[in-house]
C-alpha cells in the first residue's frame, strides 16, 4: 500500500481492505485461458475425471478468433475458420463435462495450497492444481488504421495468412528473427516482400540476416517508418517515412496487399511472475518436456511458455501434457496424503 493510503485508513480499515473474499467454491483442475491449448487441456482433464473449470479470459478463444482461415491444423482437409475451430473445441471440452466460464482470472497466490484464484477481482476459488494457458499476444505498433484492418490484409502470423498472398505484394514490420523468418516463409509465396526495418541495422542473427538480404524477392527498407495502412477494407498500401539524416525525411505510399507485424510477443504471464519463474521476456519457464513450473501442481501450456513454435497445433499438444502432468500430480498427492 502507498504511503498515501496508510495515512489515510486507520487500521480496520487497512484488514478490511486487504482481506481476501472467503473462497467460494474448491476446484480440482483450474484451467486459465481458452485457446487450444486451454482446451485441450479441458479436453483431457475431464476425460480423466478431474472436472476442470476454465476461466476463458478477456478473449475467449485467443488469438485465433482473429484469424480467418486456419489450413494448417490437422484433420481439416478444407481449412477451416479460427473462431469455429475454437467452438469445436471448446464443444468438444464441454461434452466430457469441462466446466467453462465466463471470466478472466486477475489474481493468484500461488505461495500456499490450495492455491487461489480471483475471478474479474471479484470471485476467489482455490484449486488443487492450476493450468495456465493465458498464451500470448502479438504486439501492434497501435495505429488506427492498423486495427481496423486486422483480418483485412493486415496480420501478425505469416504462417497462419501468407498462403493468401500468392504473388501478391506484402510487408513485414520488424528487424528481428521473427520478421526474418516470416519475410523469408513469405518469400516462398508472395511475389515482393518489402521488410520495414526501423533502425540502419536488423536485430536478427547474422545468418537470418544474410539469408534475407541474399533473398532477390526481400527487398529491406531500413530506417522506415510505419504511419498508416491504407485501404478501405482492404490494404492497398502504407504510408512510410524514410529517415535520411537528423531533419530530413521523405514520406511516401508503398502499394502492397499484405501487413505482417513481427514485431514481437508478449506473454501474458504478468499475474504469475511474482510465484512462477519466467525467463527476460516474461515466458514461463516450463521443466525439461514437462509442463511443470517452479511451482508444484502448477502447469503452463501453450504460447505463454512457448516463444519458438506459437502454432495451434503445438499449443494443443501441450495442453494435452499439462492435463496429463496435472493428472499424475493429484494422483501422487493423493496417493503421498493417504500413506
Ligand atoms: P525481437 O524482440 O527480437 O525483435 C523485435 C523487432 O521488432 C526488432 O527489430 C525491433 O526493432 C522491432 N520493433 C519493435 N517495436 C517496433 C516498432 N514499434 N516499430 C518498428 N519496429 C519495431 O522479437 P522476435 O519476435 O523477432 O524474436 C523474439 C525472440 O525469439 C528472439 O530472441 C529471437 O532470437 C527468437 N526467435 C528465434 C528464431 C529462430 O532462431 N529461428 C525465430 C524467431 C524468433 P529494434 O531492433 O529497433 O528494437
Amino acid at each position: 500500500m502507498g504511503l498515501f493510503g496508510s495515512l489515510n485508513l486507520n487500521n480496520n480499515e487497512q484488514k478490511s481492505e486487504k482481506k481476501q473474499k472467503d473462497p467460494s467454491e474448491h476446484i480440482q483442475v483450474l484451467i486459465i485461458g481458452s485457446g487450444p491449448a486451454g482446451y485441450t487441456a479441458g479436453i483431457y482433464a475431464a476425460r480423466a475425471g478431474l472436472k476442470p473449470v476454465i476461466y476463458q479470459g478477456m478473449q475467449a478463444g485467443g488469438q485465433l478468433m482473429d484469424t480467418t482461415e486456419v489450413e494448417n491444423f490437422p484433420g481439416y482437409p478444407q481449412g477451416i475458420t479460427g473462431p469455429v475451430l475454437m467452438e469445436d473445441l471448446q464443444k468438444q471440452a464441454e461434452r466430457f463435462g469441462t466446466d467453462i466460464r465466463w471470466g478472466e482470472v486477475t489474481s493468484v497466490d500461488l505461495s500456499k495450497k490450495p492455491y487461489t484464484a480471483v475471478i474479474d477481482e471479484d470471485i476467489v476459488v482455490t484449486a488443487d492444481a492450476i493450468i495456465i494457458a493465458t498464451g500470448a499476444s502479438a504486439k501492434y505498433l497501435g495505429l488506427e488504421s492498423e486495427m481496423r484492418l486486422r483480418g483485412g490484409g493486415v496480420s501478425a502470423c505469416a504462417t497462419c495468412d501468407g498462403f493468401f498472398y500468392r504473388e501478391k505484394i506484402v510487408a513485414v514490420v520488424g528487424g528481428g528473427d521473427t520478421a526474418a523468418e516470416e519475410a523469408l516463409y513469405l518469400s516462398t509465396l508472395a511475389a515482393k516482400v518489402y521488410l520495414i526495418v526501423r533502425k540502419p541495422e536488423m536485430r536478427a542473427s547474422k545468418i537470418m540476416q544474410k539469408r534475407v538480404l541474399n533473398n532477390p524477392k526481400i527487398e529491406v527498407l531500413f530506417e522506415h517508418n510505419t504511419l498508416e495502412v491504407l485501404g478501405d477494407k482492404n490494404v492497398n498500401a502504407v504510408k512510410l517515412v524514410k529517415h535520411q539524416g537528423q531533419d530530413n525525411e521523405e514520406i511516401y505510399d508503398l502499394p502492397i496487399d499484405g501487413f505482417f507485424l513481427a514485431i514481437g510477443h508478449k506473454p501474458n504471464s504478468d499475474i504469475f511472475k511474482e510465484f512462477v519463474n519466467t525467463d527476460e521476456v516474461g515466458y514461463i519457464v516450463t521443466e525439461g518436456k514437462t509442463s511443470k513450473t517452479n511451482v508444484p501442481g502448477v502447469f503452463a501450456c501453450g504460447d505463454v511458455q512457448d516463444s519458438s513454435y506459437r502454432q495451434a497445433v503445438t499449443a494443443a499438444g501441450s495442453g494435452c501434457m499439462a492435463a496429463l502432468d496435472a493428472e499424475r500430480y493429484i494422483s501422487e498427492t493423493e496417493f503421498n496424503e493417504k500413506e
